[in-house]
């Protein structure tokens, strides 16, 4: 990873010092091991902070919306999920290609910072610091999907079934159980709202959970809050989502949002696909709910 964090203060401070970019983001080292940080670097000499180490696993791809009024361009190094973060917002028109330059890195993995902590001060145990973070353990693009210079050798996918089981469990339960169990999950949500911010498809710019006139959704930590934020939130993701993790990563309390990230991903493929959310950019290309065909399924969905 020392030779691609070179390589990358090396494009950085090029694309800086020719104006080719205005900005450009990529991680620097905080003051822990565990702790590596986005960074937006203004000029050749911030681009010598820049890391790129086994804890850069925040998704850059949603730091771009800080920059999307105005028509400053945009550096940025991208992993696998990031870029697909990167797709998501070319197809909401978000961004311009013609804005980016996009360093992509073949991701071999990360280690999530928090899990770090929590084994550093003694909260954890039985699980070893070297392990993988959980979304690194269900990867199915770890090599940027859309890039201007590519880094780093091609990485093959890293998918468990276990998620796949998970997800076939919860299809299997009656409805009553069913409602049970997303009830008793939802009940420990805090509505910190800690997985809307760090979500690149959450890009709208007036969220429904801030309206005040009207308010769409309560703001009490209650069954019936708390399953509309759920329910909400997840009718937005469905065909959207682009399964980067990072929403259950930094989720304060362990709810597992990707268990219901990929039942949506599931269905809509099903129902309407073959279809991947942000895996190919195409010019105007636009999510699967976003378009009409005769041909679209009629069936449950969900
Ligand atoms: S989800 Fe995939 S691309 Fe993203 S950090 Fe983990 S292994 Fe890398
Ligand atoms: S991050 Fe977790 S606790 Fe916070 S709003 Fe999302 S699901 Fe609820
Ligand atoms: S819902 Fe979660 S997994 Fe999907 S794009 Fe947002 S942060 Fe990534």
């Amino acid at each position: 990873m020392k030779e691609i964090s070179t390589k990358i203060k090396e494009i950085a401070s090029r694309l800086l010092a020719d104006g080719q970019v205005n900005v450009f983001l990529a991680w620097e080292k905080g003051p822990e091991d565990h702790l590596t940080h986005p960074l937006a670097a203004r000029s050749a000499e911030d681009a010598q902070k820049i890391v790129f180490d086994e804890y850069s696993i925040h998704n850059l791809s949603n730091y771009l919306l800080k920059f999307r009024d105005g028509h400053e361009k945009i550096g940025l190094v991208v992993k696998g999920c990031d870029s697909r973060g990167i797709i998501r917002l070319l197809e909401d028109n978000q961004f311009t290609r013609d804005r980016l330059y996009i360093v992509g890195v073949c991701c071999p993995g990360m280690k999530d910072p928090l899990k770090a902590m929590k084994i550093n001060s003694g909260l954890l145990q039985d699980i070893a610091l070297d392990d993988k973070a959980d979304k690194c353990s269900n990867c199915a693009y770890p090599n940027p999907v859309i890039y201007d210079e590519l880094l780093g050798s091609e990485q093959q996918p890293h998918v468990s079934g276990e998620r796949k089981a998970q997800v076939e469990e919860i299809e299997n339960m009656s409805p009553d159980q069913r409602y049970g169990f997303f009830q008793e999950t939802f009940s420990k949500c805090i509505r910190c709202y800690a997985c809307r911010q760090a979500c690149v498809a959450c890009n709208c710019r007036t969220c429904i959970f801030d309206e005040m006139r009207p308010q769409w959704v309560g703001r009490e930590n209650n069954e019936t809050d708390n399953l509309m934020y759920h329910l909400v939130r997840a009718y937005h993701m469905a065909g959207r989502c682009v399964e980067c993790g990072e929403c259950e990563r930094v989720c304060p309390v362990d709810i597992p949002l990707m268990l219901i990230n990929s039942k949506l991903a599931k269905d809509v493929n099903e129902f309407f696909g073959p279809y991947e959310a942000g895996i190919k950019y195409e010019q105007d290309g636009k999510p699967a709910l976003s378009v009409y065909s005769l041909e679209d399924s009629d069936e449950g969905f969900i």
